[in-house]
């Protein structure tokens, strides 16, 4: 008889969305066997999601291990014109690390260091981004380093950086139980952050007074539950919130105190909102004026408060504001409304964003998108640069921008960037413009895919693929959206000949200082920039980067996150714990120390719809599915909920066109295609659709018939991005939908 091995319990970090939940981890020693919720972790006290809770039937799951890159694979050519597939055969990691690092430094020396382009993943692990940036913009000199963060987070940024001076969200999730007022805005929480909206729900319960005010394009699970939906046209927001200031300031509902103490720039921003009257904002958006009205004055005083009194109001928002190309002006505008009415620095109140992928906010700190540095530094700004590179113990970071995410893949498919080294993350997948991807990765002469799975739609465009350890094998850390840093932990030996991917980093970054000594000689006297050990050591130098800047965490280890368990920035040298709220002191980290109002114009969005493409089509998360299914498609129990995809149209359009609910459909915007059934549905407005966004050309693959390949959601989705955060308009596209003539 085979008795069953001891089951042992590992203390760890959900790797799904933002929320950041506390797993605890059930093994056998070999395998993965439960999950639970940490009933001692801050964010979910115990509570997990369907896709937290089923972690250990994908984790080490055959049909998960089945689809596993388990050892360094070249591929011998990739077919005419650099086309995808082939044949890939095993090689050892001495020789993989070593072609790395020959060909890089063969393209470095040939075309210079930005014919590199490092693409990298909200799903890394802190260690992991800090050390990719190093060798990029420390040892190799380029600063083409930037992440799928960009997709997700980086309007967010941009908007916290213009207004509050840093990239900080000032809230905690222990706001919701002090919240008058909740205004959740372009964020289906219900679905894309479910146990936070399980925390939202208790927080009303205990407060039958709290209001919650929905602002989406769909009428969502989230907006069903509002006391007051704001169904706005695509792209409107900024003309919502002018309107509210607007009625804010005719009633006199602002703060004048707090403006005057803490903020500069209201002047403009009050000439910039004078036209817009809650008649002309309401049109705009395409909602009723009392209902506008009415949110502005729960925005400012607090739902059922009388006049005079005034309460605390919490926005959360999400991807609804961040992926536009009007992005920062969203976020901007929206943070505008906390500052004129004071709701910020104080329990209850402040701009909340909720980030979408678990380390997104890790990645910011180190400075991984390519316009960021080490500890919230600028690479704009030459005394950060010059901290930096006296940090790294290098002469200098280039100042020359670096490619954002579409930047980078549009150079490549213009031939500019030579090599493409792609890390856990599946652009040919993600990225919106699939046509363009495809050509950049074809026209690419190396590309690189680290990965931990061997079948995205990226890894057939690879020449190496470097196998990568995953979940519940790597240790590390990450951040949450309230700025909470916990540790992941392995609970199981990493299979096959997996690497973490720091490691990996740091094996080929050794390599390319021997192939590539002048950027070493002279600058360091050192025989190693990367004489890293373990992850620890690597996030310890992290840490010293942050000393003196808004997220000092120099009080922070390791040692202490397990004495005392996951804590908020910023934790500074002598401090007892981390800070659950930020700006209580009404100072700013700007150069004055005030807050900056922003005074943006109202722009529309990007690809307006028109007669040849008279829909306005947006895409949004499942419940149960995660980014491209790499790891939730693999559990047949998280179909259940929702088994495929469908496109979402308004009853009045499906029976104006002629269609039936489950007819099949083309959906066709300027740059391709795909072929759905519909489903009528009075979620969406007239004139709009709406689509999930998790299936790539797998399922919503085939040729149209022009023998145009289709690639997905996003061979449709536009590629147009906010000139200040890069981040492009995922959320928005023209498109026309035409019925499907079957054979
Ligand atoms: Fe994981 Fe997010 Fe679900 Fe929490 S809410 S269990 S972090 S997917």
């Amino acid at each position: 008889m085979t008795l069953p091995l001891p089951t042992t319990d590992t203390r760890s970090t959900c790797p799904y969305c933002g929320v950041g939940c506390g797993v605890i981890i059930e093994s056998d020693g070999t395998q993965i066997t439960g999950v639970r919720g940490d009933p001692d972790h801050p964010a979910n006290f115990g509570r997990l999601c369907t896709k937290g809770s089923t972690l250990h039937l994908t984790a080490s799951a055959p049909v998960t291990m089945a689809t596993r890159l388990l050892q360094p694979r070249l591929r011998r050519g990739r077919g005419a014109n650099g086309q995808r597939g082939g044949p890939t055969e095993v090689i050892d990691w001495t020789s993989a690390l070593d072609l790395a690092a020959d060909r890089l430094a063969e393209i470095v020396r040939r075309d210079g260091p930005d014919a590199l382009g490092i693409y990298l993943s909200g799903q890394l692990l802190t260690e992991d981004y800090y050390v990719f940036n190093k060798l990029a913009k420390g040892l190799l000199g380029t600063n083409n380093v930037d992440t799928n963060s960009r997709l997700c987070m980086s309007s967010a940024v941009a908007g916290y950086k213009r207004t509050l001076g840093a990239d900080a969200p000032p809230c905690s999730y222990e706001d919701f139980a002090h919240a008058d007022t909740v205004f959740i805005s372009g964020s289906n929480t219900a679905w894309a952050h479910p146990v936070l909206f399980r925390r939202l729900e208790d927080a009303r319960k205990a407060r039958p007074d709290q209001r919650w005010i929905v602002v989406d394009v769909r009428r969502t699970e989230t907006a069903e539950t509002a006391d007051l939906f704001l169904q706005i046209q695509p792209g409107t927001d900024v003309a919502l919130y002018h309107g509210m200031l607007h009625v804010m300031l005719w009633e006199g509902l602002t703060d004048p105190a707090y403006i005057a103490a803490h903020t500069t720039g209201f002047d403009a921003l009050r000439d910039t909102v004078r036209a817009w009257t809650p008649k002309e904002a309401a049109r705009v958006c395409g909602i009723q004026e009392v209902d506008l009205v009415q949110a502005a004055r729960w925005f400012a005083q607090g739902a059922g408060r009388t006049p005079g009194e005034r309460g605390r109001t919490l926005s959360l928002y999400c991807q609804g504001l961040n992926q536009s190309a009007a992005g920062t002006d969203k976020n901007a505008a929206l943070i505008n409304l906390h500052l004129a009415t004071g709701q910020i620095g104080k329990a209850g109140a402040g701009p909340f964003s909720l980030t979408g992928q678990p380390n997104a906010m890790g990645g910011r700190e180190v400075g991984g998108l390519s316009n960021l540095l080490s500890g919230h530094r600028d690479l704009g700004n030459a005394t950060h640069r010059a901290e930096v590179a006296s940090l790294w113990g290098v002469a200098d970071v280039p100042a020359n921008p670096g490619k954002s995410a579409i930047e980078m893949f549009q150079a490549a498919a213009d031939g500019q960037i030579k090599a493409l080294w792609i890390v856990c993350t599946n652009p040919a997948q993600s990225i919106p413009d699939q046509a363009m991807v495809r050509r950049a990765l074809e026209r690419a002469e190396f590309v690189i895919v680290q990965e931990a799975f061997s079948t995205t739609a990226t890894a057939a465009y690879a020449d190496l693929l470097l196998p990568a350890t995953t979940w519940g094998e790597k240790v590390g850390s990450v951040t949450n959206s309230e700025r909470r840093i916990s540790l992941v932990r392995p609970a199981v030996k990493a299979p096959g000949s997996t690497r973490h991917d720091w490691q990996i980093a740091v094996d080929i970054a050794r390599r390319l200082e021997t192939r590539l000594p002048e950027r070493l000689n002279g600058q360091t006297g050192q025989t190693t920039l990367f004489p890293y050990d373990s992850a620890e050591s690597v996030w310890n130098e992290h840490r010293e980067s942050t000393r003196g800047r808004d997220l000092d965490i120099t009080g922070l280890s390791f040692d202490l996150i397990e004495r005392q368990g996951p804590q908020q920035w910023p934790m500074p040298e002598g401090a007892a714990t981390g800070k659950a709220r930020l700006y209580e002191d009404g100072v700013f980290p700007t150069e004055d120390g005030r807050a900056r109002f922003s005074a943006a114009e109202f722009r529309p969005v990007a690809e307006p719809r028109d007669a040849r493409y008279p829909f306005s089509l947006t895409t949004g998360r499942l419940r149960d599915q995660w980014h491209g299914m790499s790891r939730t498609g693999t559990l047949g129990r998280l179909f259940g909920h929702i088994a495929e995809p469908v496109v979402e149209m308004h009853p009045t359009d499906v029976a104006r066109r002629g269609l039936q609910d489950g007819a099949l459909v083309e959906v066709r915007s300027r740059r391709g295609s795909l072929v759905l059934p519909i489903q009528s549905t009075d979620k969406v407005a007239p004139t709009q659709v709406a689509i999930p966004m998790h299936w790539g050309e797998e399922v919503l693959g085939g040729t149209d018939d022009k023998g145009v390949a289709r690639l997905g959601i996003n061979g449709v989705t536009l590629p147009t991005y906010c000139p200040t955060s890069k981040q492009p308009e995922l959320k928005h596209a023209a498109v026309r939908i035409e019925a499907v003539k079957l054979p």
